[in-house]
């Protein structure tokens, strides 16, 4: 037999929400059907006593007065036990709807009997059958019976009802009387069926919905990359944690893990290699941590929320797994705790204090695990006092561009200046960019200094146009993450649009490590820019630990040699032979070059003598507030 006819007569199998939400309309529905017999029948008890026995009519005899009474106590008795069934049931207080099902079930037995019985006494006495009419509507309608149990129950009851009537009466039913029967109860049925199919509908409609809702709320609760759960699903949790008053505080603890090198490993292997990886560490984390809360933060960096005992054990476990899939990068694992002090506590809070203990041991070379302490809380507390002010300072111009001299060797005049940013704060005082550059960074904000900055030379380059002064190139410097978090060449094009700024004027510093990354934004926003004409300029070389690559990879104009190959530089006799052969490649690479760091006369007449073209540093100036930098052209102690 097909689906579809199997379904429209009920004889399929229904799925258990289907069921059950068939199930829970019927008992509903049960108990209105109870409230109503039982005051009905507490009306008809009232009736027949006061009229019957206290009045003493004697119209009915004594045999009828009792089978209607006790008519009355059973149908009132079952209508009961429905509705005490019925109301335990949706309290939940039943948890199967079989016991349910057989109340109902002789409750429609008992009513339909009643129903007959009362309607074939009226039927021989000449009355209308409407007792027998008004209990199969009201047993087989107001149920959602499957068809098949409609049409067996209803047909069986019409066949007896019309066997009894034609007993007690003595005669067939006549042939108006059978078809206005026959007519009623296929309406009957009908509606039953209809109701039925309506009911299986909605169940459905419902079920279809609360599975799309289910895939939905795995999906709000997963991280996407690793499968475990995600951020939002963690810090939730946590609060519901810290707030259960079982739970002792010093027990829990914040981890924060950094998998080390992992970006090197990104590199090598390429992106899909490195997700894999991830999701790997993921799953074992979920293993290691069972019982524990887990999340990736962002890149290769998991929180985890546990227990502090064997904590350490499980770090252990952790790193052991990492050594284990270790390949030619060397990787580890560093480690921030951070202990609730209290219930209250923000979760993100804990997150971002567990990590700042990470951040410290970042570069350690003999320390993997650190716990947030006192210690640490007044130069936490400032970097969440930056994250927290970066608008402010933008807005209330708390940031200041200073700047920094660069000379050109030959001549030793300037030649142009580097904007170097400063925030100074009306709470902390001097800021430098070591303070608040990499805090932007980790905070993704670092686009909004960025802007401010740029926006602010443009108009110091206005100013200077004003005084009538001749407007000397400036390098800015532009973070890596600045072209993911906004359209760092729109920015810049419609900047010197706007302040008519001819592109050769501004500099663009990035730093080689940037490079590194594998950010294909970053790679066309390179192109994009020189193609429009600005002038790139490769900051902090030697910095990093794949430069080569990045002379081969990018073509920039200018090289700026980081200040760490000059540090010590007497000590060092190879310094000096890595800075000549490194100007020697540049050069061949048609690059200018450019050393920052210039201390000592010493170094600038060695970097004379190699053919570095241009140099920056405290030999040749600090860097300095705007009305410095023109005081200071003007006075001629800087020769332009
Ligand atoms: P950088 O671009 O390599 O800038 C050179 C840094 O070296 C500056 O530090 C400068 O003051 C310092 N310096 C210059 N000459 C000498 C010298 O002879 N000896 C010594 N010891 N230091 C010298 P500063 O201003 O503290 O900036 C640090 C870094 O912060 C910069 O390194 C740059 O990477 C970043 N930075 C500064 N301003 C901005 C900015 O507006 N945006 C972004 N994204 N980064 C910035
Ligand atoms: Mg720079
Ligand atoms: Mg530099």
């Amino acid at each position: 037999m097909g689906v579809k006819i199997k379904e429209w007569l009920g004889i399929n199998k229904n799925t258990p929400y289907v069921s059950h939400y068939l199930e829970e309309a019927n008992i509903k529905a049960s108990i209105y059907m109870a409230v109503v017999v039982i005051m009905l029948e507490l009306f008809m008890i009232l009736r027949t006593l006061v009229k019957y026995v206290i009045l003493g009519d004697e119209s009915k005899d004594l045999h009828w007065v009792i089978t209607h009474f006790s008519s009355y106590f059973i149908l009132i008795t079952a209508a009961i036990v429905l509705l005490i069934v019925s109301v335990d049931y949706i309290r939940k207080k039943i948890s199967s709807g079989v016991h349910a099902y057989a109340v109902i079930l002789a409750f429609a037995a008992i009513s339909l009997s009643f129903g007959m019985y009362i309607a074939s006494v009226d039927y021989t006495n000449g009355n209308q059958v409407l007792t027998f009419i008004g209990m199969e509507l009201y047993i087989i309608a107001l149920i959602s019976w499957r068809p098949i149990v409609s049409f067996v129950l209803s047909s069986s009851t019409f066949i007896v009802f019309r066997i009894i009537c034609q007993k007690a009466a003595g005669k067939e039913f006549s042939e108006g009387d059978r078809i206005n029967y026959f007519i009623f109860w296929l309406f009957m049925l009908m509606v039953s069926v209809s109701l039925y199919h309506q009911r299986r509908s909605a169940a459905l409609k419902d079920e279809k919905l609360l599975d799309a809702n289910k895939v939905l709320e795995k999906l709000s609760v997963e991280d996407e990359l690793t499968g475990i759960k995600n951020v939002k699903y963690f810090l939730e949790n946590i609060e519901k944690i810290l707030s259960d008053p079982s739970v002792r505080l010093s027990d829990k603890i914040f981890l924060f893990m950094d998998v080390e090198n992992f970006k090197a490993y990104n590199n090598q292997y390429g992106f899909h290699n490195g997700n894999k990886y991830l999701k790997d560490l993921a799953l074992k984390l979920e293993e290691i941590f069972e019982d524990s809360l887990v999340t990736r933060q962002s890149d290769d960096h998991f929180m985890v929320f546990t227990d502090r005992k064997n904590v350490f054990r499980r770090i252990e476990e952790v790193k052991k797994h990492i050594a284990e899939n270790q390949r030619d990068i060397k990787q580890g694992l560093k480690v921030g705790g951070y202990i609730p002090p209290e219930r209250k506590l923000d979760p993100r809070l804990g997150c971002d204090r567990a990590r700042y203990a990470c951040s410290i041991i970042k570069s350690s070379r003999d320390r993997d695990y650190l716990e947030y302490d006192e210690k640490m809380h007044e130069s936490f507390t400032k970097r969440q006092y930056i994250v927290n002010n970066i608008d402010n300072a933008v807005n209330e111009g708390w940031i200041r561009v200073f700047y920094q001299p660069i000379i050109r060797t030959e001549s030793g005049k300037v030649c142009e200046f580097e904007a170097l940013a400063r925030w100074i704060d009306p709470k902390y005082g001097f800021l430098s960019p070591a303070d608040f550059i990499p805090v932007l960074e980790s905070m993704r904000q670092i686009d909004k200094l960025d802007r401010c900055i740029f926006e602010t030379v443009c108009n110091d380059i206005d100013r200077i146009r004003e005084m009538g002064k001749k407007v000397l190139p400036v390098s800015i410097n532009i973070s890596r993450l600045d072209f993911e978090l906004m359209d760092t060449v729109e920015m810049l094009e419609e900047g010197t649009s706007r302040h008519n700024i001819p592109r050769e004027c501004i500099h663009l510093e990035i730093t080689e490590s940037a490079l590194n990354e594998d950010v294909t934004s970053l790679d066309n926003a390179v192109l994009r820019l020189s193609d429009k004409g600005f002038n790139l300029w490769l900051d902090d070389f030697g910095a990093g630990y794949s430069s080569l690559n990045v002379l081969k990879d990018y073509s920039f104009n200018v090289v700026k040699l980081d200040m760490k190959f000059l540090t010590n530089f007497n000590e060092r006799p190879k310094a000096k032979i890595i800075i000549r052969n490194i100007i020697k490649l540049a050069e061949d690479l048609e690059m200018t070059t450019l050393t920052e760091g210039v201390e000592t006369e010493e170094q600038a007449v060695f970097l004379r003598e190699i053919g570095c073209e241009k140099m920056q540093g405290y030999l040749f100036g600090k860097p300095m507030a705007f009305d410095n930098m023109v005081k200071n052209i003007s006075d001629g102690t800087y020769a332009v």
